[in-house]
């Protein structure tokens, strides 16, 4: 699956459902989001025939994502049918609710999580997620360790309100075998976005480069087609990252395709179209056709916004999805 730029797409991100335990103000509108009938949503078993078509066509990496995936009542068929495929399987999580799944986790071969955590702080945590369940996650991020899970911690930062938080967040990975990744806040609608609140990989290293003597930040390789730029503080146990989607977009090496949970395809995590697989799947067609002419109308850079100026518009934000309704 090469697109016009060259680029071949072997990584899929499955949205399971656009609901959640928790309410992140940078993800969703605090009125929360028109949700789609259930009916509009993908069963599992349309879930598995859509992953199937989509590694036939090539895709090696799949990862489970949401809205919150592991609130899905069938979320044990599901992660069942896709381990069935030649892919490596993987979910992001806000970790809520994750010691339920332990055991379904690591029967169905998931061996690497991502788990969202914006701050070490049990209040400001409860004012970002609206919801007071700091001491769980952070409980299920040293019960996921403790099992042996690779555990990818992912930090929105945002300006004054948890930057001031860095340099502990790199601390906890001192002996703990996590990686902290910094994200930069990302626009989409009704996040009520603002390019003064985003904190900058810039920032964010000097920020680093100003605590730690710049001998200890060790820069590490970066995986092809990562998104993060990696690094370890000299004998930690573990490293941090940084993702630079606004300040530094990585769109030359993106191998991404995204599935809502309502069945539409997104060739773009910031594309304004989206392709119906779903509907076309239900009316007994296929849906390749729908695939390959998405792949091939990707743009360039983050859905066509390609400079800082267009990112910055908000009428642009209002064309794509709450976060919460795209799947991180
Ligand atoms: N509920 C799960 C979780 O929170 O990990 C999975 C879905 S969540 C939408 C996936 C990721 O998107 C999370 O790590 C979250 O921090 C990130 N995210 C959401 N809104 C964002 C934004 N505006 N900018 C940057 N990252 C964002
Ligand atoms: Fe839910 Fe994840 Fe969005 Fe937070 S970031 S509201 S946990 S989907």
């Amino acid at each position: 699956m090469t697109d016009t730029f060259g680029r071949a797409h072997t990584y899929l991100r499955i949205s399971l459902t656009e609901r959640c335990n928790l309410r992140c103000t940078y993800c969703m509108p605090e009125e929360g989001v028109l949700l789609s009938p259930k009916s509009n949503l993908m069963t599992y078993e349309e879930i598995y025939y859509i992953a199937k078509t989509f590694v036939n066509q090539g895709v090696t990496k799949i990862r489970l994502t949401g809205g919150e995936p592991l609130i899905r009542k069938d979320i044990p068929i599901i992660l069942e049918k896709l381990s069935s495929l030649p892919v490596e399987l993987s979910i992001t999580t806000n970790a809520v609710i994750v010691e339920k799944f332990i055991d379904t986790l690591k029967v169905n071969g998931i061996q690497s999580i991502n788990v969202s955590l914006d701050s070490l702080d049990k209040e400001k945590f409860k004012q970002i997620t609206r919801r007071n369940d700091f001491e769980k996650v952070y409980k299920n991020i040293l019960l996921l360790v403790k099992n042996g899970f690779k555990v990818k911690i992912n930090t929105v930062l945002i300006k004054g309100f948890n930057d001031n938080e860095i340099i502990d967040l790199v601390q906890f990975t001192k002996d703990l075998p996590v990686t902290i990744r910094f994200i930069e806040f990302m626009p989409f609608d009704g996040n009520k976005w603002d390019m003064k609140k985003m904190v900058s990989y810039d920032e964010i290293m000097k920020k680093l480069n100003s605590f730690y003597s710049e001998k200890l930040i060790e820069r590490l390789e970066d995986a092809p087609n990562d998104t993060s730029k990696n690094y370890r503080i000299k004998d930690y146990k573990g490293t941090f990252a940084v993702i630079s989607s606004v300040t530094n977009p990585f769109c030359d090496s993106c191998n991404r395709l995204r599935l809502t949970a309502n069945g539409q395809l997104k060739n773009c995590l910031f594309s304004a179209t989206e392709s119906d697989l779903l509907t076309t799947l239900r009316a007994g067609k296929p849906i390749e056709p729908i695939i390959e002419k998405a792949l091939q109308a990707k743009f360039k850079v983050r859905g066509g916004m390609d400079t800082l100026e267009k990112l910055k518009q908000p009428k642009l934000h209002s064309n794509n999805r709450s976060m919460i309704t795209i799947g991180g």
